[in-house]
């Protein structure tokens, strides 16, 4: 095998308690589409998922030995956009432990932390012999040809940064795959290649909530996407980092901000796929689904033509100031989509024209939230607190809009300096502090550590944070409608989650 593509386990340390049974577990991405188009360019690829199989590091090895690929390529991106880097813990487990027994193996690393922190990843992470600047498209393909992976055959490849004993170098920059080479450079997912239980896409589960809190939905489960990248420039978000095509050493995603999308035709073909294995719960992970009509229209037009059953479970990213009319909203239902998730962050104005960087209008939340449930779609509103600007009034205020709006779906997050975010590079010309391990950086780990504002510290935040989370769901009004809509094994479902209560390290912490 030329390649073996692993998408390494880190979910126990990033979810405690969460973990087992709520935590979702998400189809690899980006090891599928790597997979895909290096063998559709004619190499022999195998994807290891030791994030669905539960594997350890000693467990993963002992399968990497049996397969004994030419090159172990680590795909470390998150199951939330956003969480590459959290996902850097199971990635270094396992690229120490393959080195520390077989150190002959050869380890790249593709993901959004190298692609932001290049320099410094290589420069702690000695076990990786070679990173990837961007998504790696390109640089895979060459670098699959050569004859053998030594540094002197490496360093013609473009699009990475190597290591020569104690000397870390860029080799020049490699571009992304362009809007016009789609279809054919990232020609679909590998699904073929994915472990399952009993049924392909078992191992993979969604969301609770997007399972309308019902297990029964959960699996089997994909994640799909119909675009890469975004074209706005929100100062907390480092999406675009993966269209990254120079090598700068602490990359700041909006300056790569920018849309690509395979065609219609061609992408409703890997949802028949999907289709075919059995799997109707899908989430389409574009980061801006619902923003271009030319080519959302035409697929969930092709979409309803195969949901005339109406058991597609799919969700889908919005911006909140382009849903505005009903007769695109009931397409996208027709579709099969029943929820939308809407970035709301803030009800504060200010607060959010400032971060998402003239991403709004200024919009009407509460009207938006009121058309999009008229037209039988469910609202998965995200917020986050702690945002520059933020006080304890306006986190209050916050929660209070959110439990007027009274969605279906209730997401914060306290606000995190994310590498590739301009939060993140803000935070270091600030001296501000900011995580140092992965598991810092996760939403949801015992020692997470996100931003302070200039009235409330990094804890305070996080306690609202936590606060907010248990009082939302267990507010009468939310249940009331929950009933209503999915039944009371719903209710019984949301109030179990409440039982498991995340430990805080910095709660303890002077
Ligand atoms: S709209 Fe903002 S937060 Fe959403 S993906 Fe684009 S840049 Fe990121």
């Amino acid at each position: 095998m030329n390649v073996l593509f692993v998408n390494p386990n880190s979910i126990s340390k990033n979810y405690q308690a969460l973990a087992t049974k709520y935590a979702a577990i998400e189809t690899p991405t980006w090891a599928l589409l790597l997979a895909e188009s290096c063998r559709s360019k004619g190499f022999k690829v195998g994807i290891l998922d030791a994030n669905a199989e539960g594997l350890d590091p000693k467990e993963s090895l002992k399968k990497i030995k049996s397969i004994n690929p030419a090159f172990i390529c680590l795909v470390v991106y998150g199951q939330n956009v956003n969480a590459g880097t959290t996902n850097m813990i199971g990635a270094m487990e396992l690229a120490n432990h393959i080195k520390s027994n077989e150190p002959d193996f050869k380890i790249g690393l593709i993901g959004s932390h190298i692609q932001a922190l290049p320099k410094e990843t290589m420069q702690k992470e000695k076990n990786i012999d070679i990173g990837f600047i961007n998504e790696g498209v390109y640089a895979l393909h060459n670098l699959l040809k050569l004859s053998e992976l030594n540094i002197e055959n490496l360093r013609t490849i473009k699009g990475l940064i190597l290591r020569d004993k104690a000397k870390i170098f860029f080799t020049k920059p490699e571009k992304i795959v362009p809007q016009n080479r789609m279809d054919e450079d990232l020609p679909g997912y590998a699904w073929d290649l994915l472990p399952f239980n009993k049924k392909p896409l078992d191992l993979y589960r969604s969301p609770l909530w997007h399972a309308e809190y019902q297990d029964e939905f959960r699996s089997p489960y994909a994640a799909i996407q119909t675009s890469i990248g975004c074209q706005f420039k929100c100062s907390f978000c480092m999406i675009n980092i993966i269209n990254k095509n120079d090598n700068e050493e602490i990359g700041v995603a909006s300056n790569y901000s920018g849309m690509r999308f395979w065609s219609p035709e061609f992408i409703i073909k890997e949802f028949e796929k999907l289709f075919l294995l059995g799997v109707r719960t899908i989430k389409i992970t574009d980061e801006m689904f619902l923003l271009n009509q030319k080519f959302y229209l035409p697929l969930c037009r092709l979409l309803a033509e195969r949901n005339k059953d109406d058991l597609n479970k799919f969700w889908a990213y919005s911006r909140i100031d382009t849903v505005k009319r009903p007769e695109v909203l009931n397409i996208v239902r027709q579709a099969g989509i029943k929820w939308l998730c809407l970035g709301i962050e803030s009800s504060n104005k200010n607060i959010r024209l400032e971060v998402s960087k003239g991403k709004f209008e200024d919009v009407d939340i509460k009207e938006i939230v009121k058309q999009i449930e008229n037209c039988n779609i469910n609202v998965m509103a995200n917020y986050i607190y702690g945002l520059p600007g933020d006080t304890k009034e306006s986190i209050e205020e916050t929660f209070k809009v959110s439990q007027d709006l009274n969605t279906l779906g209730w997401n914060t997050y306290a606000a995190m300096a994310l590498p590739g975010s301009q939060l993140y590079s803000e935070a270091l010309k600030n001296n501000t502090k900011i995580p140092k391990n992965y598991s810092e950086f996760s939403f949801l780990s015992f020692d997470t550590q996100p931003l302070p504002t200039a009235s409330l510290t990094a804890a305070q935040v996080l306690k609202l944070r936590d606060q907010k989370f248990n009082e939302y769901f267990s507010s009468e009004k939310f249940l009331n409608k929950i009933e209503k809509k999915f039944g009371k094994i719903a209710i019984d479902n949301i109030i179990n989650m409440l039982k498991i209560k995340l430990e805080r390290k910095i709660f303890n912490s002077k």
